[in-house]
């Protein structure tokens, strides 16, 4: 600013008037960063949640695959605990459950058979023995597949394996 000895001078209205507005732009610019400031913390606040989101999803999504060998190994359990018992068991005493069950379906229908299955071990049929109202159908020779009995019936249909 230049110094006159004129009192106020038209060109320090202007440099006053210049300053004052240099001043305001400046001033507004700065809330304007301010503002912008703010909504970049606005903005990372969001990404920031974003991120946790997708890292939890993703956890999830890792647990998930982590468990399913767990699960398909439970699947494969249930399966194979189509029968009372928690023996593991050879193909040949998988099949022979198998045939029982099939017994004990028509147990269950009060049906019999003309032809009754037969053990795979021995191709033996199976026993089929009443009493009053239980009948019993037992593989021919548990020994064989290591158990002391075999069997099913029409009141406890599972097939049940006996040491
Ligand atoms: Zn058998």
């Amino acid at each position: 600013m230049k110094k006159t000895k004129s009192p106020i001078e038209e060109a320090d209205f202007k440099e006053l008037e210049r300053l004052a507005v240099e001043e305001h732009v400046l001033k507004s610019s700065d809330d304007q960063l301010k503002r912008e400031q703010n909504g970049d913390q606005d903005n990372a606040n969001k990404h920031i949640w974003l991120a946790v989101k997708v890292i939890s999803l993703l956890l999830c999504l890792g647990i998930l695959i982590y468990q399913i060998p767990q699960l398909y190994s439970l699947a494969q359990q249930g399966k194979k605990s189509a029968r009372s018992g928690s023996y593991s068991t050879d193909a040949n005493t998988d099949q022979c459950i198998h045939n029982l069950w099939a017994i004990s379906g028509q147990l269950q229908l009060g049906q019999h058979y003309e032809n009754i299955p037969v053990c795979p071990l021995s191709d033996a049929p199976y026993i089929i023995s009443s009493e009053g109202d239980l009948t019993t159908a037992r593989c021919p020779n548990p020994d064989s597949h290591g158990f002391s009995a075999i069997q099913t019936s029409n009141v406890y249909p599972i097939p049940e394996l006996i040491k």
